[in-house]
């Protein structure tokens, strides 16, 4: 399929995609995920902003040094002087970066949440997401690993992954949104969290092991997929 002839505004392969059939596909290779990215939503929070940009076991010493730190918590990560908190989160790279970003997070519940986490999940759905959004350094991908991971509402994450998997096998282009990739899964998916949690789990597991920068289709459970073989869905 040559993506460049599709008109500007069709980013998104038109028909049925997939999205149930490719669910089922990596499940039975891979099985369930287990995955959780924090113990609390705090962490969940904190993890969702240190992982950009950088691979997990990083952001895994990152957090092993909050936690011998005692820094887990919104009190500290909020009043503790910024350099400190940088060096804290030092291994998962650009800290000074992701030090404001914690900052401008805690700020945010600190002002209009009375520094009360609590308060800040009971928001309604989109008024929750837009409240994420407007935090300095989180952006739809960041939002929705929150909304998902550790608000438990069913918004579906886009990540590289997702791109690189979806953008090989022609069923979007370069210029999709981060909404329209979204809506590829949303439109087929029943709204849950659970199917949410799991499928972006095995995509990550997808783009890890088979979809990797180098492909290795022939041992992946997508390959059946793969335009060459003119079966697109
Ligand atoms: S078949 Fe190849 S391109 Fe498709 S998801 Fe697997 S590794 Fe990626």
């Amino acid at each position: 399929m040559n993506v460049d002839k599709k008109r500007p505004d069709d980013k998104l392969k038109p028909g049925r995609p997939p999205v149930r059939a490719i669910y089922r596909a990596l499940y039975r290779h891979w099985g369930p995920q287990h995955w959780w990215p924090g113990r609390t939503r705090l962490e969940v929070v904190v993890g969702a902003i240190l992982t950009q940009n950088t691979a997990w076991t990083n952001v895994e010493k990152a957090m092993a040094r909050l936690r011998r730190e005692k820094a887990l918590n919104l009190s500290v990560l909020h009043r503790v002087e910024l350099n400190t908190l940088a060096e804290w989160i030092r291994p998962a790279g650009y800290y000074n970066v992701k030090a404001r970003r914690l900052r401008a997070f805690t700020r945010m519940v600190d002002k209009e949440f009375d520094g009360r986490l609590e308060r800040l999940w009971k928001l309604e759905d989109r008024v929750l997401r837009d409240t994420l959004l407007r935090v300095h350094g989180i952006g739809p991908e960041t939002a929705d690993s929150i909304m998902l991971y550790a608000a438990g509402r069913p918004f579906f994450v886009v990540d590289a992954y997702t791109r690189r998997f979806l953008g090989r096998h022609g069923w979007i282009t370069d210029r999709a949104t981060y909404d329209e990739v979204a809506r590829w899964f949303t439109d087929v998916l029943p709204r849950d969290v659970p199917v949410y949690n799991e499928y972006h789990a095995l995509i990550v597991r997808l783009g890890k092991t088979t979809c990797r920068r180098r492909p290795l289709c022939d041992r992946c459970p997508l390959k059946r997929w793969l335009p060459e073989s003119g079966d697109g869905g």
